[in-house]
């Protein structure tokens, strides 16, 4: 019987997840749905420098909000917990023993002076100090010293484990999206595997726990490449079967010169972080806070890296389990592209049940102390075409229920001279006299009385728009007045025709 697929998603609590995080946690989660296996999340924070309180709540908070649950991870055990590092510490000890005891690693008891000193001498002969095979002997480690001094530095001084990275070998390696590759041992040094403060560096705890939680993919994002002939090299030592790689593309800034940051986001006023996250004095923007769907944020992440080789472009959750496949990922970056990223967001936000849209911007105008009666349902279907975000619906809408403060100056001009008030007090008398008072009856009544006088549509029509909306924008007029009703489009108009052209 083949192995059951089991992947994982390791992130290190360090800050907020960004997008890329969240798209290898997402392909992870495709792959594993796709071949009926298993999403693990593992927290990798061994690293307590760098731990940042409530990285991992937004992780977790990230994957529920997507809705990509993980089927094992913290607060859902199964049988390969616990799933946060630090909660497995005592577990790695044994297996940095293991490769002392086989003779695979070795104790190293050079300070960080020592060490930085070798760095500087190499630095100022225009060379780079690597710890391994042509220099072991030559440092201070179990390799070198005789067995009485190793034993003394080993009761009383700090040390670290490292890696004896072996000598002269040509590492045939396998990604299954970058193909073979091929490394000479030479050129790698001999990583630290545990630190003089008792912890396991990334390198260790990931592939004993990979080993461990029975992980028969590994697909995380291509800044590990240069890991993974380490992490062969330590599936050999163990003697334990590696599991398959996957490294995915860089995700690039729009322009495509570089690597998405945070500071990208902040220059182009968008979101890289699926959530907002504060510091202590900054905020940043996340797709959530911003108004995006979860559809929309994993079928535009699905496509930063992965085609379907075809041209469909809206994808489901489900329809992507169905056709994922790493064969199609590509190798070179993928640039994030904001304009796309509203373009599905435009595209799920009009698939959207209208119920959900109507009491989304219910609850919105209720956050401005709007309560109104029952034309939110007519005013969602005028403005949905247009609307990217639930607060679209606001930004193109509020007219609805605020009068205009003041007119668009150019549009003023443009359209209000001393034909104005004459003109619009023949559209006020046309409305109060409209019993039937839907945009049909207004616009056959208010169009044939223009055509009827040969006034030319201009000169009512904008004027009017700017009456009621205050500026050259939204839906049509006469359904504007319809929504309105009677009363206060009349007000509006009025309030127009009082003011000096
Ligand atoms: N903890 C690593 C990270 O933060 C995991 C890398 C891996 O998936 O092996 O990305």
């Amino acid at each position: 019987m083949p192995q059951k697929v089991r992947v994982r998603f390791a992130p290190s609590p360090t800050g907020p997840l960004h997008i890329g995080g969240v798209r290898t946690a997402l392909y992870n989660y495709l792959f594993a749905k796709k071949h009926g296996g298993d999403f693990l999340l593992r927290i990798e924070d061994t690293d307590q420098s760098r731990y940042v309180e409530k990285a991992e709540d937004y992780i977790v908070e990230t994957l529920n909000w997507l809705q990509i649950p993980f089927d094992e991870g913290p607060g859902n055990e199964g049988h390969c917990g616990p799933y946060r590092q630090s909660e497995r510490k005592a577990l790695y000890q044994q297996y940095a023993d293991q490769l002392i005891a086989t003779g695979k690693a070795y104790y190293a008891f050079d300070t960080s002076e020592e060490l930085e000193a070798h760095r500087k001498q190499h630095e100022a002969e225009g060379k780079t100090f690597i710890y391994n095979w042509h220099n072991r002997k030559k440092l201070k480690n179990s390799l070198s010293l005789p067995p009485e001094e190793i034993e003394k530095r080993l009761q009383h001084t700090d040390f670290v484990i490292r890696f004896k990275c072996p000598e002269g070998k040509t590492l045939q390696l396998k990604d299954r999206i970058r193909g073979d590759i091929e490394i000479d041992t030479n050129t790698l040094d001999d990583k630290v595997l545990f630190k003089s403060d008792g912890m396991p560096t990334y390198h260790l705890a990931n592939i004993v726990d990979d080993h461990l939680m029975e992980i028969t993919h590994v697909i995380r994002g291509e800044e590990w490449l240069p890991s993974l002939a380490l992490h062969q090299l330590l599936y050999d030592a163990f003697d334990w079967k590696a599991p398959e790689f996957a490294h995915l593309p860089l995700i690039l800034k729009p322009s495509g010169k570089g690597k998405l940051s945070k500071r990208d986001g902040e220059l182009g006023g968008f979101p890289v972080f699926p959530l907002e996250w504060h510091t202590e004095n900054e905020v940043f923007m996340g797709f959530r806070e911003e108004g995006y769907l979860p559809e929309a944020v994993v079928n535009m992440l699905a496509l930063l890296g992965w085609n379907p080789g075809t041209e469909q472009e809206f994808f489901s959750l489900k329809q992507l389990v169905d056709v994922f496949s790493l064969e199609r990922v590509n190798k070179a970056g993928a640039k994030f592209d904001p304009e796309k990223a509203k373009w599905f967001q435009h595209h799920y936000l009009q698939e959207m049940d209208e119920k959900i849209l109507i009491s989304g911007f219910k609850d919105l105008l209720a956050s401005k102390n709007i309560f109104p009666n029952n034309d939110v349902p007519k005013i969602v279907s005028l403005l949905k075409e247009r609307a990217t975000f639930i607060n679209d619906f606001w930004e193109q809408g509020s007219f609805f229920f605020e009068g205009p403060k003041s007119y668009d100056e150019k549009a003023f001009q443009k359209a209000v001279n001393a034909d104005t008030p004459q003109l619009l007090g023949e559209v006020s008398k046309i409305i109060q006299e409209t019993e039937k008072f839907t945009e049909d009856v207004l616009s056959e009544k208010i169009k044939g009385w223009i055509t009827a006088s040969g006034i030319g549509f201009g000169k009512v029509m904008m004027p009017l728009r700017l009456a009621l909306v205050g500026e050259m924008k939204g839906p049509e007029v006469f359904s504007i007045i319809e929504v309105l009703g009677k009363e206060e489009s009349l007000l509006r108009i009025q309030n127009l025709i009082v003011q000096k052209p």
